[in-house]
C-alpha cells in the first residue's frame, strides 16, 4: 500500500490551500500533512438537509433550518438596547427573529416579502418562539441545496481574521477528501469489522465530516472511537504479554513466617475482601510469571496490612521486599506502622529516603546488598541505580501520582536474572475505563470494603458566615480530646493570594483558639521538608490539637486520633481531592466529621461536587462523578500522560466501546500474539504506519 506517502503530503500542496495558510495551519492547529488535516474532526454539525415547520417548533429542538416569507422587519429601542426584529412565516405559522449586533448591515440586507432560509436555535420567550441572531439568505429554488450535514470546525481567533473560519476549512476539507477518499486504507480485519457492526475506514472518514444524515454520523463516530481505543488497548495489552511472556517470576511457594504472622501478630482480622486479594496477589506469585498488579482500595480500606502480607510471602521465600511512598511522611508512617510487625518476626527492615544520612546509608546500602535487610521502605530514593538489592523478590508501590511503565521497568532491572514482583497501590479510586488506560498492563485486585465498626464520616456544607459556629463544634471536639484538621487550597496560579489565605485563616485560628489552652500547628509547600515533618510529627504526638494545612496533608497521612477536618474554599477543590482528604478523618473508633466551607457563589459543578460529598462515602461512586464532571484529561494524575489526549473518544462516556474495544484485542492477541495471521495484516500495517508517523502510538509508551 503505498497510500501512506499520499497522507504525507505537505499541506500547502492541497488544494485551496497554498503557502500562506499552511502557515496558519501549521501553527494555529499543528496540521501540517494531508493526514493531519483529515484528523481534525468537525466539533458538531447543522443539519441544513431538511426544512421544519415553523408550528412545530418546540423548546427540545436544537437549531433548526426554516424557510418562509420575511414581514414585520423592525428596530426597536436605542443605543445598547436597540434590537433589530422580523418575522418569518410558512403555511404553518410565524416565529421572530432578533438581531442585537450588526443591526445596520443586516437591516440593508433584509427585504419584507421575500423568501428567507433561517438557521438557529429557537429559544420560548414568554409564551412564544424566537430566534436569535439566526443565519439568513434569500431562498431561491434553483439554488443547489446541501444533501448532507454541515461541518463546523474549531479555528481560532487569527485564522478568522485572515478568512479561514470553518466555512473555510469545509471547502479545503472537500477538496482533500475529494483527493483522497480512495487511498484511505482499512485499518481493522474484516471480521472484525462485521462482528462489531462497524462501517468501513474510508466510510467513517467521509461521514464524519460530511455525513447525509445522523445516523451515518454516529456510524461514523462508532467506528473512529473503536478504532482509536482498540490500538491502544492492543499497544497495552501487546506490552502485557510481551512482559508475561519474557518474564519469568519468583516462584513463592513457603508461607513460614505469614502463618506465624496470622497465628500470634495479625492485630485484626482481615476483612474478606483483604483475604480475596491476598489470594489473588498469592496465585499471581506462585504461578511462575512476573506479577504486575493494581490494587485499587478506597482510602481507609486497609491496603497497607494486604502490602505487609505479601511482603513476607517474598520474604519467606529468601528474597527482600521493597514498598516505596510517595512522600517522606508517609514513608516514616509506613516505617512506623510495620515495624513492630517485623520485629515481632525478627526480620530486619529499614527506611531510606532523600533525608537519610550519609553514614546510615552506606550501612543499609551494604546490608540489603548481602541481603541482610529484609525489608526496605523509602521514597523514589529506592528505585535509584546505587539502590542494589541482594534479590528483590517484590516491590510494593504505594503511590500518589502515575507511576509509569518506564518506571517499573526500572524496577524489573533490579535484578539480573528474575525480574520482582510488583504491587501498584492507587490512594484514589479511579473508574474501571480510566484504570483500563492508564494501568492497562497491569491485573487489578480491588478492595471493596472497610474494616468492620467504621462510623461513616458525618459531611456538612457550611458557608463563611456560619465560621464561629464551627470553630464552637472544633472546641467541643477537642474537648473530647480529638484533634481537628483545618485546610486550605493551594494552587499554583493564584499562590500569593492562597499564601494570603492561609496565613490570615492561621492568625485568626490563632486568635480564636488562644495558647496556652490550645497548641495550633501549621504546614504548607513553601516550609522545607524537615521543619515541615517536625510539625506534622508535633501533631501526630498529640503535642497540637489543630492543624492548619495546605494540600501537602493530602496523601495517606494517618493520625486517628483527629476527627473533624475543616476544608476551606472547598468549591476549589476537585472531588477527588475533597475525598481524599476527608479520608484523613474517620481513621479511629470516634465519629469523624468533615465540614465544607464556602461562600454563598457557588457554580454548578461545585454544588454538584459539594452535594456528592454530602451524600456518599464511596471513592468509587465519587470517582464516577469526578469524571463525568472534569473529563478524564483533568483527573488527579493523569495530567501529563498524553494517553488521555484522545481525537474522539471520550473515556467518561464511551466505556461500552471500550470494553469492547478491550476484548476485541485480547481476543486477537491470545489467537496470534505476533499478527501474523493474513487476516491480521490491516492491523501490523497500522501499527507499523502509527509509530512512523502520527502522534498516537508513540504517546502511549
Ligand atoms: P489505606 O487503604 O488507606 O492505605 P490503611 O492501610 O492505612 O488504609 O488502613 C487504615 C486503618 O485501618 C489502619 O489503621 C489499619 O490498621 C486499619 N485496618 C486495616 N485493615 C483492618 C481490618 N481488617 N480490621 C480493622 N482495622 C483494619
Ligand atoms: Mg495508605
Amino acid at each position: 500500500m503505498a497510500s501512506q506517502h499520499f497522507f504525507d503530503t505537505k499541506i500547502e500542496f492541497l488544494k485551496g490551500v497554498g503557502a500562506q495558510r499552511a502557515a496558519l495551519l501549521n501553527t494555529e492547529l499543528g496540521v501540517f500533512t494531508f493526514g493531519d488535516l483529515l484528523q481534525k474532526y468537525p466539533f458538531r454539525h447543522e443539519d441544513r438537509t431538511v426544512f421544519h415547520q415553523i408550528g412545530r417548533i418546540n423548546e427540545e429542538m436544537p437549531a433548526v433550518q426554516l424557510k418562509g416569507i420575511l414581514r414585520n422587519i423592525s428596530k426597536l429601542g436605542e443605543g445598547k438596547s436597540a434590537r433589530l426584529t422580523a418575522t418569518l412565516h410558512d403555511h404553518t405559522g410565524m416565529v421572530e427573529l432578533v438581531w442585537f449586533k450588526g443591526i445596520s448591515w443586516i437591516e440593508k440586507i433584509l427585504h419584507e416579502e421575500q423568501q428567507y432560509i433561517v438557521y438557529g436555535k429557537p429559544s420560548l420567550y414568554g409564551t412564544k418562539f424566537n430566534i436569535p441572531h439566526p443565519d439568513i439568505e434569500p431562498w431561491n429554488e434553483q439554488q443547489n441545496r446541501p444533501t448532507y450535514l454541515h461541518p463546523v470546525y474549531n479555528t481560532t481567533e487569527k485564522m478568522k481574521k485572515r478568512g479561514l473560519d470553518s466555512k473555510m476549512l469545509t471547502r479545503i476539507m472537500q477538496n482533500l477528501l475529494k483527493a483522497c477518499y480512495q487511498h484511505i486504507p482499512e485499518t481493522l480485519p474484516q471480521y472484525v469489522m462485521e462482528k462489531q457492526r462497524l462501517c468501513s475506514k474510508m466510510k467513517a472518514m467521509i461521514a464524519i465530516h460530511f455525513p447525509k444524515n445522523n445516523t451515518e454520523l454516529e456510524q461514523a463516530k462508532a467506528r473512529l472511537k473503536f478504532e482509536e481505543l482498540f490500538y491502544i488497548q492492543l499497544k497495552i495489552l501487546k506490552q502485557k504479554t510481551t512482559q508475561k511472556t519474557v518474564s519469568q517470576g519468583f516462584v513463592f511457594g513457603k508461607l513460614a513466617s505469614l502463618h506465624e504472622f496470622y497465628k500470634s501478630h495479625l492485630p485484626f482480622d482481615l476483612t474478606g475482601a483483604q483475604k480475596r486479594v491476598i489470594r489473588e496477589i498469592h496465585k499471581d506469585m506462585t504461578s511462575g510469571k512476573q506479577m504486575n498488579r493494581l490494587l485499587q482500595g478506597d482510602v481507609g480500606s486497609g491496603k497497607t496490612i494486604v502490602a505487609f502480607v505479601c511482603m513476607l510471602m517474598a520474604i519467606d521465600n529468601q528474597t527482600q521486599a521493597g514498598l516505596m511512598a510517595p512522600t517522606e511522611i508517609l514513608a516514616e508512617q509506613h516505617y512506623n506502622g510495620l515495624k513492630p510487625f517485623a520485629d515481632a518476626l525478627g526480620l530486619p527492615m529499614a527506611k531510606l529516603t532523600g533525608s537519610t544520612k550519609k553514614k546510615e546509608r552506606t550501612q543499609i546500602l551494604e546490608q540489603l546488598a548481602a541481603g541482610e535487610l529484609k525489608i526496605l521502605v523509602g521514597t523514589h530514593a529506592l528505585i535509584e541505580d546505587s539502590v542494589q538489592f541482594e534479590t528483590l523478590g517484590l516491590c510494593v508501590i504505594d503511590e500518589q501520582h502515575r507511576f509509569g511503565v518506564a518506571q517499573r521497568a526500572k524496577l524489573w532491572q533490579k535484578n539480573t536474572h528474575t525480574p520482582p514482583h510488583i504491587l501498584v497501590m492507587t490512594a484514589t479510586p479511579i473508574p474501571r475505563t480510566l484504570a483500563m488506560t492508564l494501568y492497562g498492563d497491569l491485573d487489578v485486585s480491588v478492595i471493596d470494603e472497610l474494616p468492620p465498626g467504621r462510623k461513616p464520616i458525618k459531611t456538612v456544607h457550611r458557608y463563611d458566615t456560619d465560621r464561629l459556629r464551627v470553630f464552637g463544634f472544633m472546641k467541643e471536639e477537642i474537648a473530647k480530646g480529638h484533634q481537628v484538621y483545618v485546610v486550605y487550597p493551594l494552587i499554583d496560579e493564584s499562590e500569593k493570594l492562597d499564601y494570603k489565605d492561609l496565613t490570615d485563616g492561621y492568625e485568626s485560628i490563632a486568635r480564636a483558639f488562644p495558647a496556652p489552652d490550645y497548641q495550633v500547628s501549621i504546614v504548607h509547600g513553601r516550609m522545607k521538608a524537615p521543619e515541615r515533618d517536625f510539625e506534622m510529627q508535633r501533631f501526630i504526638n498529640k503535642e497540637t490539637q489543630i492543624m492548619v494545612a495546605t494540600t501537602v496533608i493530602e496523601v495517606g497521612v494517618n493520625v486517628p486520633n483527629a476527627s473533624v477536618m475543616v476544608i476551606e474554599s472547598a468549591e476549589r477543590f476537585g472531588l477527588s481531592q475533597l475525598h481524599q482528604l476527608r479520608g484523613r478523618v474517620g481513621r479511629g473508633a470516634e465519629q469523624s466529621f468533615c465540614i465544607l466551607m464556602t461562600g454563598y457563589k457557588l457554580s454548578q459543578d461545585s454544588k454538584i461536587r459539594i452535594r456528592t460529598m454530602e451524600q456518599t462515602n464511596n471513592g468509587f461512586e465519587i470517582a464516577d462523578v469526578d469524571l463525568q464532571l472534569r473529563g478524564p484529561g483533568d483527573l488527579m494524575g493523569t495530567q501529563q500522560s498524553g494517553v488521555l489526549d484522545l481525537l474522539i473518544a471520550d473515556l467518561s462516556k464511551d466505556a461500552i466501546v471500550l470494553q469492547n474495544a478491550r476484548v476485541c484485542a485480547e481476543e486477537i492477541l491470545e489467537t496470534d500474539a505476533a499478527l501474523e495471521q493474513p487476516e491480521h495484516e490491516s492491523i501490523l500495517h497500522h501499527i507499523n504506519s502509527l509509530s512512523k508517523n502520527t502522534t498516537l502510538w508513540s504517546r502511549i509508551s
